[in-house]
């Protein structure tokens, strides 16, 4: 075939390929848009999944006469003009082709109205022609009117989920936005149905009732944080609330709904070894930042960017939300109130959680994290209890019971270790300390073969280089068996065989996890299978070391997958139950 250019009908069907893939696509585009316009109402109605109807009114700006034929081309905008105005983007859209690869898949109606014009006019596209340009009677603003969404590519209708889902999406488009937006008033109806409406008063959290519930949105953490010419802020979920999986973090970047693996990562790290394993934190993140510090235009539908400084805004992000955390004390107590506190104005236990919470900023296994100068503890000092906070004080070993615990006297009171759980940490940290460096290796004197599941093997196969990072050698040696060659120094002695099955344990196929959570996940795995078991019974100078390292810990009182690996019962709450005081 001879080389042609393509019609401009295919081009934009192409186009459209990479920014609609479906009706939630749609909403978002046209939302922007009006959000761009200066509306101050949005009305978004759905029919039939947003397959059949999506109409998104407005009362913005609106389109002058003469150039709504001009809206529908593509390449048509009127944010930017030259290249350089790509460096300081303070619209959402810019690359005018939302409107024309929307008409092109679909049958388009807009109809608006400039508030400087006294008639308004429309115009209708089908599959990306235009079929009809009138004037007309309209208010002040844009009515955008897609039916038959895909109608002239089946292809894509294949690729749309359930209507459920479809709707779904949708709905927390609409709902992130309204709370990005909170001074807009916006109102969402699938099939007659009214879904959402805000009222446009600013008030965030009230929107925030609307995308999780007024119960959780009461329990939602608000974060406000500002360096320099950053600012963040936004809700974060407390301990006890988790997910299983990362579909609850939302981040905007300028008013921009993004998706960011190191802003994700930051996130996580903030929570890391707060959070048992596998569980997820909740979050809206809003940050505003200089438009020269980010690039939007990497993406085709606008949905990532890249930060002229990735590290201060990861390091920034870090620290807002482990600031937030350290700030509020969570509730959840390891022991029933009724049964230890028959007076209800006693204070409870500090539960580990409460302490872990306490922990220092800075506080976590990674050991790049910069301590963070000012501790919220300040801005809230009856939540600051009179117990030391993260580190453990110098402990005093009293002995080991049913095999499992391990009693020491601290300054402040008495410790019930679980030594299972101790030991885990500490070898955690252990191998975590080593950061970016690779873990020292001791090659075994004869290599143990070990055969694995075939569906685990091809995994494994995947995980080897950060394997080898943390000391173990392992070679693929025939179909589904592997050969451990060395494990970690400090895991010597260990059986090699059951560290190799600990690691493919749960490989999760599902969701990719990010590089430096993987390898906690794995380190942490790797210390639970090796660490002394519940029921061992240890040596005296086995409980010491044991004491004294977890001393010697970051945050001691927790185990990596979050678990407390102790209780504290602090002299205060000694003698309020033994009725020397408190009763008063
Ligand atoms: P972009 O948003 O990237 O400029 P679009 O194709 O989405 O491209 O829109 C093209 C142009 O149409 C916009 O630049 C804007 O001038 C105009 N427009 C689209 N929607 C609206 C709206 N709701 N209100 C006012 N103007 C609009
Ligand atoms: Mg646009």
């Amino acid at each position: 075939m001879p080389i042609r250019l393509l019609p401009d009908e295919v081009a934009s069907q192409i186009a459209a390929g990479e920014v609609i893939e479906r009706p939630a696509s749609v909403v978002k585009e046209l939302l922007e848009n009006s959000l761009d316009a200066g509306a101050g109402q949005c009305n978004v109605l759905i029919e039939g999944a947003g397959r059949k109807t999506i109409e998104i009114s407005d009362d913005g700006l609106g389109i002058p006469s003469q150039e709504v034929t001009m809206a529908m081309a593509r390449h048509a905008t009127s944010k930017l003009s030259r290249a350089e105005d790509l460096f300081h983007i303070q619209t959402l859209g810019f690359r005018g082709e939302a409107l024309a690869s929307i008409g092109s898949v679909s049958h388009l109606t807009l109809t608006s109205r400039s508030r400087d014009e006294e008639i308004g006019s429309r115009v209708r596209v089908s599959g990306g022609r235009i079929d009809l340009v009138e004037q007309v009677g309209a208010p002040a603003g844009t009515v955008v009117r897609v039916e038959d969404l895909f109608f002239n590519v089946p292809a894509r209708l294949k690729f749309l989920k359930s209507d459920v889902t479809e709707r779904q999406q949708v709905d927390a488009l609409v709902t992130r936005y309204a709370l990005a937006y909170p001074q807009v008033r916006f109102k969402l109806a699938q099939d007659g149905r009214a879904m959402l409406q805000t009222s446009g008063n600013g008030n965030r959290r009230e929107v925030l009732a609307n995308l999780y519930g007024v119960e959780t949105a009461r329990q939602m953490l608000e974060v406000q944080f500002r360096e320099e010419s950053l600012e963040i802020s936004g809700f974060i979920s407390p301990l006890n609330l988790t997910r299983s999986n990362r579909r609850e973090i939302t981040f905007f970047i300028n008013g921009r709904w993004v998706q960011s693996v190191p802003l994700t990562t930051a996130l996580l790290q903030a929570y890391h070894t707060l959070l048992m394993v596998g569980r997820y934190p909740m979050a809206v993140m809003f940050v505003q930042m200089d438009p020269e510090d980010v690039d939007v235009n990497v993406h085709p539908a606008k949905a990532e960017v890249r930060f002229r400084s990735q590290d201060h805004v990861f390091n920034a992000m870090q620290r807002a939300i482990r600031r937030a955390l350290l700030a509020y004390t969570p509730v959840p107590s390891v022991l029933p109130r009724q049964t230890w506190f028959p007076e209800a104005s006693a204070r409870p236990i500090d539960s580990a959680w409460e302490m872990a919470a306490q922990a220092q900023p800075g506080d976590t296994a990674f050991p790049e994290t910069q301590p963070d100068a000012a501790p919220a503890q300040e801005a809230q000092p009856a939540l600051a209890p009179a117990l030391p906070i993260g580190r453990l004080p110098l402990l005093r070993l009293v002995g080991q019971i049913g095999s499992t615990y391990l009693v020491a006297e601290g300054p402040d009171g008495l410790y019930l270790i679980d030594q299972h759980a101790a030991h885990e940490r500490v070898l955690f940290e252990r191998m975590m300390r080593y950061g970016a460096e690779r873990l020292p290796a001791q090659a075994l004197l004869s290599p143990v073969t070990v055969n694995v599941p075939p569906a685990s093997a091809s995994l494994l196969s995947e995980q080897l280089l950060i394997l080898e990072k943390y000391g173990f050698i392992i070679e693929p040696f025939g179909p589904a068996t592997f050969q451990v060659r060395a494990v970690p120094v400090l895991l010597q002695g260990i059986n090699p065989e059951a560290a190799l099955r600990a690691l493919i344990e749960d490989f999760e196929e599902d969701e990719t996890p990010l590089q430096a959570e993987l390898e906690a996940r794995l380190v942490a795995r790797i210390c639970k299978r090796v660490a002394v078991k519940a029921g061992q019974t240890l040596s005296a100078e086995e409980q010491r070391s044991l004491v004294t390292d977890l001393e010697a810990c970051q945050s001691p009182r927790t185990c990596p997958h979050g678990r407390p690996t102790m209780i504290h019962l602090s002299v205060d709450l000694l003698e309020r139950q033994f009725g020397r005081r408190g009763a008063r």
